[in-house]
């Protein structure tokens, strides 16, 4: 550490929780200079063929990460260099850059770099977080034909050092696979993307603490500072002072301590000490994530967010394609329950070829079920690629963001339609399995009872529950501090959920982040929810907490939690409680 080096704490946004010290390996990604010169007329030939040769080693590198990705467990972000591929060789980008050199008689940089901007001002004029990303796939394209035209260095990986903490601009889906996959980071810091951006999730996916949207952090950091990350609570620091670092350290070993010890339970059942049994599963969004849930004790998907199928590419994927995917996680999990999910499109997940659908609200627009309903060819495919693969394990089936008994009757008969149609074409599929619903919106909790005789589950969303119910945009950092799972309004919900569902004797179970949160564990046993689903990282820990606790003090505690009224007072009266239990909590 240089003596002029800077200290400073930072508040970002945590995008994949657990803490990390390390070095800071700084990734200089956005600062490819680009030199610009003028040709001569003789000149242009040779620089095109500049220009090809260092596309074609571009694509060459590109699909030799694939081929690595493909042979190990990274079929997804495979797909996503695949993309990349095909805009590397998009006649928006080549044809216009051929004609640039040869028009104006400029080097291959400056045209690669005038061409790029001319795309990306296309996607600014689509207002929403996915082309947003989409803009930045640009620049990774545009950098790494940049950085092998002058002859730089474009895959880093091999020269990432153990422990690691990677400090980037931004990271493209493929680096922060590779870097991943090296085993030898120890979380990602940003200094642009939200919580859904695709560093976000493939850290989440590998259980890599990430804190993303860090503002100028990227230039603020030198090589080798030391930079200690709290992914939970989306903290930073840099250089931090000897005596915080000690903290922080110490934090982090009890951080680890606990880990090691919910470990020691992850295979165990999660069953409170007066016998009341909870199945832990497990939330995914790419096929890579299942060995990690295995290990950590999920003992099925609660959750499979199949829109993650649509995000990197421009069209949608075929009914084979969704087939494949559908059978190896069914496959994989042998015999245990999986709850796909059908596609969450719209709000903020957008795929490409709904770019040019600008929508002034789009967490109360076409999204969901909505969406589905309304593009049948799209969830024709997706049901008919399900019921093909129901016959390969334990499949069941779930529609999002439904409002309504109409929506549920819909879909229940688009699924019955496909059915018929692929027995007529003699395809074998399961005779019947569960189709149920994601309870995550006022409405549904409102007429769960009548919901309830209808589908054959419930899971409750909180993350969109608790954000309709309290009207606080999920995505906003300037509301983000109203969003509070022991809201009075959102445990009344919670409760009337639970209670429809056992009226209707269906099981209610809960994937939103609320369900890995241990600090809310009392609430959820008190609910009395049978299933709990969260991401691989949450499962031993909470399955420990649950071994510790009793449902009929949680019971307890609740009943008397719901005659306060504020969400201060009930989390100041949840914790008391736990410390006069000895529980301890997140
Ligand atoms: C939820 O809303 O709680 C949920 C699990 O769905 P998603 O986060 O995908 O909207
Ligand atoms: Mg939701």
């Amino acid at each position: 550490m240089s003596t002029q080096a800077i200290s400073l704490k930072l508040q970002a946004i945590g995008a994949s929780p657990g803490m990390a010290v390390g070095r800071a390996f700084v990734l200089d990604r956005r600062r490819v200079r680009t030199p610009k010169m003028k040709l001569g007329g003789q000149e242009v030939e040779r620089e095109l063929m500049r220009f090809k040769t260092a596309v074609d080693l571009s694509e060459h590198q590109l699909l030799e990460l694939k081929a690595r990705l493909e042979q190990s467990d990274g079929k997804d972000h495979a797909l996503i260099l695949e993309a990349h591929r095909l805009m590397l060789r998009d006649p928006m980008l080549v044809d216009e850059v051929n004609k640039l050199i040869a028009a104006e008689q400029i080097n291959a940089e400056w045209a690669v770099r005038r061409v790029t901007r001319k795309i990306k001002h296309l996607f600014d004029e689509i207002p929403d977080e996915y082309f947003r990303e989409r803009r930045a796939d640009v620049d990774f394209i545009a950098d790494r034909v940049v950085r092998n035209l002058l002859g730089q260095v474009v895959d880093v990986e091999e020269e990432v050092p153990e422990g690691a903490i990677i400090v980037a601009h931004d990271l493209s889906p493929a680096d922060a696979a590779m870097l991943a996959r090296t085993g030898r980071v120890a979380a990602f810091v940003t200094d642009v993307g939200g919580s859904t951006s695709h560093t976000a999730i493939v850290a989440r996916a590998r259980s890599t603490p990430a804190v993303v949207g860090a503002g100028r952090v990227s230039e603020q950091i030198s090589p080798g500072d030391v930079v200690a990350v709290d992914g939970s609570r989306g903290l930073l620091w840099v250089n931090p002072p000897a005596g915080t670092l000690t903290d922080i350290r110490a934090d982090l070993e009890k951080l680890l301590a606990r880990g090691r010890e919910a470990m020691q339970v992850a295979q165990l059942p999660a069953i409170t000490t007066d016998g009341f049994r909870v199945r832990m599963q497990g939330n995914m969004e790419f096929l890579e994530e299942i060995p990690e849930l295995l290990a950590a004790g999920a003992e099925g998907i609660g959750l499979y967010r199949t829109e993650f199928l649509f995000l990197d590419r421009l069209d949608a994927p075929t009914e084979e394609e969704h087939y494949l995917a559908y059978r190896s996680v069914l496959e994989k999990l042998g015999g245990r329950p999986v709850t796909i999910r059908t596609v969450d499109l719209g709000g903020d997940k957008m795929p490409g070829f709904r770019k040019a659908e600008r929508e002034p609200n789009p967490a109360m627009g076409l999204r969901a079920i909505r969406y589905s309903l309304r593009q049948r060819d799209m969830f024709r495919a997706q049901l008919r690629a399900l019921l093909r693969a129901s016959v390969h394990g334990n499949l069941r089936i779930m529609f999002p963001l439904v409002s309504g008994l109409a929506e549920l009757r819909e879909a229940r008969t688009e699924l019955e339609r496909c059915r018929a149609e692929l027995s007529r074409e003699g395809v074998p599929m399961s005779g019947r399995f569960p189709v149920g619903i994601m309870v995550e919106t006022p409405s549904a909790a409102w007429i769960a009872d009548r919901l309830g005789q209808e589908a054959d589950f419930f899971s409750i969303g909180t993350n969109d529950l608790i954000q309709y119910t309290l009207a606080i945009d999920r995505q906003n950092r300037d509301v983000a501090y109203l969003y509070r799972p022991l809201h009075l309004s959102v445990l009344r919900s919670l409760k009337a959920i639970a209670d429809a569902g056992r009226a209707a004797g269906i099981p209610v179970s809960m994937c939103g982040e609320m369900a890995g949160d241990s600090r809310y564990a009392l609430v959820l046993l008190a609910l009395g929810l049978e299933e709990l689903s969260m991401p691989a990282g949450q499962i031993p820990a909470m399955k420990a907490l649950i071994r510790r606790c009793s449902r009929a003090d949680a019971v307890r505690v609740m009943d008397e939690a719901m005659k306060l009224t504020t969400a201060e007072e009930i989390e100041r009266h949840l914790r008391g409680f736990e410390a006069r239990l000895g529980i301890e909590v997140g």
